[in-house]
């Protein structure tokens, strides 16, 4: 099989030529259709989280069709189409498992960083992090769900019941995001780089009440911030725009340092905090939520040997939406 290999960090991912995996008993073999990128992915390849599993395949917002059941999987047979997210093993046994927060499990593993994932026409899985995808997203289409959406939603929820949300960096999880808010009647406060007036405008087309940039004021105060953009000094520059009790939500895996800040930004009950992976539980109820908005996911397509060219794309900011690899 083909697929696009990380050799190490800081590299260009090499085309390579593949044995296709093996489903061992309680995994499923996958025909990759779409792959979505993430940019977790980049902060991988480009060495920002240090390398567990070399040479790895990246991805994690794999839509693929079974095409092989190991022994002893019995909800899923052959033709299914799933989706795998980052999450792809959790222990059940340790105290984050037992208490309903796999998302911290300590031995978790994560599809494309611990196992191969689906930048490649083939990937296996444990069945149980496999999800049904919702009829009616074309494969393409709802890739982003999977991450972006997944773990965007997350981070939404921990924003708590405030009417007035800001979203920092409007790429792949805010776009979606701004739509599970519009639906929640919220009103949304989109901030992008300086300068990026496309950005905005396509905030706005998604429903967001105001687009502006990061380093302007919304027109009124926000309940909660989410942060989507690793960029640290937006956390000082959200909570300086939070009201008392406001919710500022770092929502990605990595992010560059946050300059040190005056108590009062955070005195008056604002939280900082910051939202780790994805429980099952949480893809179970976000794909069950999609369709029902429904969310229209904006995505560009690639070929799969053109993944240095999306990621490239993704680190220089020049992507609408989410990206999308296509064996
Ligand atoms: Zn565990
Ligand atoms: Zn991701």
């Amino acid at each position: 099989m083909k697929a696009m290999v990380l050799n190490g960090s800081g590299a260009r991912l090499e085309p390579s030529e593949r044995e296709v995996p093996v489903a061992l008993p309680g995994e499923i073999l996958v025909r990759v259709r779409a792959c979505g990128v993430c940019r977790t992915d980049l902060h991988i390849v480009d060495g920002e989280l240090p390398p567990v599993e070399l040479p790895i395949v990246p991805g994690h917002e794999i839509v693929g069709v079974v095409d092989v059941v190991g022994d002893g999987v019995t909800h899923l047979k052959v033709g299914d189409r799933v989706g795998i997210p980052w999450l792809g093993y959790s222990c059940g046994a340790c105290a984050f498992c037992r208490a309903g927060r796999e998302n911290l499990c300590v031995s978790a593993r994560f599809t494309g960083y611990h196992n191969d994932g689906g930048y490649a026409e083939f990937a296996v899985v444990d069945a149980g992090y496999a999800f049904k995808i919702p009829d009616g997203y074309s494969d393409v289409d709802a890739a982003p769900l999977l991450c972006a959406g997944l773990i965007g939603y997350r981070a939404y929820r921990m924003a708590g019941e405030g009417t007035r949300l800001g979203l920092y960096g409007f790429g792949a999880a805010a776009h979606l995001i701004a739509q599970v808010a519009a639906h929640d009647e919220r009103e949304v406060f989109a901030f992008t780089k300086p300068g990026d007036d496309s950005g905005q405008s396509f905030a706005r087309s998604l429903g967001c009440a105001w687009a502006g940039a990061s380093n302007e004021a919304p027109p009124e105060p926000l309940d909660a911030a989410i942060i989507f953009a690793p960029v640290g000094p937006l956390v000082t520059e959200a909570l300086s725009r939070v009201a008392p009790g406001g919710v500022v939500v770092c929502a990605g895996i990595h992010m560059s340092d946050i300059p040190s800040f005056p108590y009062r930004l955070l005195w008056e009950e604002r939280v900082v905090r910051s939202v780790a992976n994805l429980t099952r539980q949480d893809a179970r109820d976000f794909l069950a939520l999609a369709p029902k908005i429904p969310i229209k996911t904006r995505v560009q397509r690639y070929d799969l040997a053109d993944a240095n060219a999306a990621l490239g794309d993704l680190r220089d900011g020049r992507l609408q939406g989410a990206a999308v690899l296509v064996p």
